[in-house]
């Protein structure tokens, strides 16, 4: 633990960003710390990666928590936003970031449990962490209105054909959610918006069973690269911030052209 009270001096709220224990969620956490946001860095398995994010943004002066969450578990999100509110101040942000590819596979080789826990995982846990942010940032039931950025994937319009089809459904799902959810609280005080990232160097390849992913597609991006996950945070922060006052409903693209 980083801080062990509420200290809502000089910050701009608390953002909830799940799976900060690695890869875009770490960049995202320690990126919106440096914004001036309190952080509750959700972790499900990789409690040391999540104590370490907040352990450095405590030593760079911000304030940050690592809480469990594991998103197929609904009692845990209520549960992560109380924690996060009690120990760092009222919540104003949530980062849907919490996702898996599955196992690569062709769609006609997919196996029933792997595809219900992707759902599980990137569909319904996000849907449900998006139900808990707005029912507790809405004017409308008392809140303070605030901002959703929900991580989907270019995989969602490019499809992931060969290897990660039923991935690109779920981030469909997503952006689907962005769209609608942004106007059914638009005038609740709640902005909510997606980043789509590109082929970005985080161990999720690996975890896919793909590991030769980056070396293989990486210079098949625009751009000549695979992206970083700093490079992903800049615009989640940015949509999350008052910059972005009058921009809902939309999903930015960080893919290096791809
Ligand atoms: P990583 O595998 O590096 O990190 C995934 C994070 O999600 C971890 O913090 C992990 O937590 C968390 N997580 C996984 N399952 C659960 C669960 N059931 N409940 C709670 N947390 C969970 O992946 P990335 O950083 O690459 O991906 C982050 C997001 O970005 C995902 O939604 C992904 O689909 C999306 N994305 C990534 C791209 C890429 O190229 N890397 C491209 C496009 C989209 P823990 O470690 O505790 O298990």
């Amino acid at each position: 633990m980083s801080s062990n009270g509420p200290d809502t001096s000089g910050h701009k709220g608390t953002l909830i960003v799940t799976g900060g224990s690695r890869g875009i969620g770490a960049a995202v956490a320690r990126r919106a710390a440096r914004d001036g946001w309190a952080v509750a860095v959700a972790y499900s398995q990789d409690s040391q990666g999540a104590e370490a994010v907040a352990r450095d943004i405590a030593a760079a002066g911000g304030h940050a928590q690592a809480v469990h969450c594991e998103v197929t578990v609904e009692a845990d999100i209520p549960a992560l936003f109380t924690f996060a509110a009690d120990r760092l101040g009222p919540i104003t942000g949530l980062v849907n970031n919490a996702g898996i590819t599955g196992p690569v596979s062709r769609v006609a080789d997919l196996k029933t449990a792997d595809l219900e826990r992707l759902v599980a995982v990137n569909v319904t846990g996000a849907i449900l962490c998006a139900r808990e942010a707005v029912r507790r940032l809405s004017t409308a039931r008392g809140g303070a209105g605030g901002a959703i950025v929900n991580i989907s994937s270019a995989a969602a319009r490019l499809g992931g054909p060969g290897e990660l089809v039923a991935y690109a459904a779920t981030k469909g799902a997503i952006d689907s959610l962005t769209v609608g959810l942004a106007r059914e609280v638009a005038d609740e005080g709640i902005r909510v918006n997606g980043v789509a990232p590109g082929l970005i160097e985080t161990g999720i390849h690996a975890a896919a069973g793909a590991p030769d992913r980056l070396a293989r597609l990486g210079p098949a991006v625009p751009i000549g690269r695979a992206g970083s996950a700093e490079e992903v945070a800049e615009a989640v922060v940015w949509l999350l911030s008052p910059a972005a006052s009058y921009v809902t409903g939309t999903t930015i693209d960080v893919t290096g052209g791809r």
